[in-house]
């Protein structure tokens, strides 16, 4: 158990609502942070209704200024935070050659410049503490390619890339910094790229090692570890969650 405060982006749906529920079940007090401001109120709901404590925030994470009300309005709710799950993530597709300059930057800002500036106004809250742990929800897609995805794809390797560096900057002051790259896991954002006919099911679950399609509770368990006290001499590490399809 533990009894930090937790910031998770995205937290509103899928992977970042299994994280947020998680992380207060292991005792933790989470800020959930979304573009749904409603969203954001229902999963917060939903662990203080189970004996947590909890705040929902509407933050936009392209939105540094935003951002920073956020991180402000946690500080005075909750206290200071020292955990920050980065999971916030939007994947826009296209054909190469028909990806607009509003698509690409949107792509970049959501996953990866959101990272950043998630991380920036974070990071001084665990130096203070000299305790910090940074989770980034990247994609396993960064292994593998996926067409039609050259924006989000480029952003989710670049937010590997920032969590070395960060890694290897912040290390020394306490503060680990890995990167879950998930695969394949049955959220609302995975239900669209089967309906849209990107992603066939079926296909994708003869291909898992496992033998079946990954859940939201698969990213949180892993997230959960990471965050403990006990994963402090594990940084800068891609830890894949993909029942064995990316090795
Ligand atoms: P999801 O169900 O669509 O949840 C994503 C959440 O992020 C939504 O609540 C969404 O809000 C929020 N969000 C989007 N843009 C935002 C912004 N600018 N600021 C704040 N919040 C924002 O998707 P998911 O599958 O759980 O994905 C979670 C993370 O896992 C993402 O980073 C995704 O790229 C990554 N991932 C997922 C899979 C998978 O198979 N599911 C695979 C690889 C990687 P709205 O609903 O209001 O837009």
């Amino acid at each position: 158990m533990s009894d930090r405060i937790a910031i998770v982006t995205g937290g509103g749906s899928g992977i970042g609502r299994a994280i947020g529920l998680r992380l207060a079940s292991d005792g933790n007090m989470v800020a959930i942070f979304d573009l749904d401001g409603d969203a954001a109120a229902a999963t917060a709901d939903t662990i203080v209704e189970a004996g947590g404590k909890a705040l929902g925030v509407q933050v936009d994470v392209t939105d540094r200024a935003n951002i920073d009300a956020g991180v402000a309005e946690v500080r005075s709710n909750l206290g200071r935070p020292t955990i920050l799950v980065n999971n916030a993530g939007l994947s826009l597709d296209s054909p190469f050659l028909d990806i607009t300059a509003e698509l690409w930057q949107k792509s970049l800002a959501v996953n990866l410049t959101g990272t950043f500036d998630c991380c920036q106004a974070v990071l001084p809250d665990m130096l203070e503490e000299g305790w910090g742990r940074i989770v980034n929800i990247s994609s396993s897609s960064f292994h593998s390619g996926s067409p039609g995805l050259a924006g989000y794809v480029s952003a989710k390797s670049g937010v590997v890339g920032l969590t070395k560096v960060l890694a290897l900057e912040f290390g020394k002051h306490g503060v680990t910094v890995n990167t879950i790259p998930p695969g394949f896991i049955d959220t609302p954002m995975l239900r669209r790229t089967v309906e849209k006919g990107f992603v066939d099911l079926d296909q994708q679950t003869a291909k898992t090692p496992v033998g079946r399609i990954g859940q939201p509770e698969d990213i949180a368990a892993t997230c959960a570890f990471l965050v403990r006290e006990e994963a402090g001499y594990i940084t800068g590490q891609v830890i894949g969650v993909n029942g064995g399809r990316n090795t």
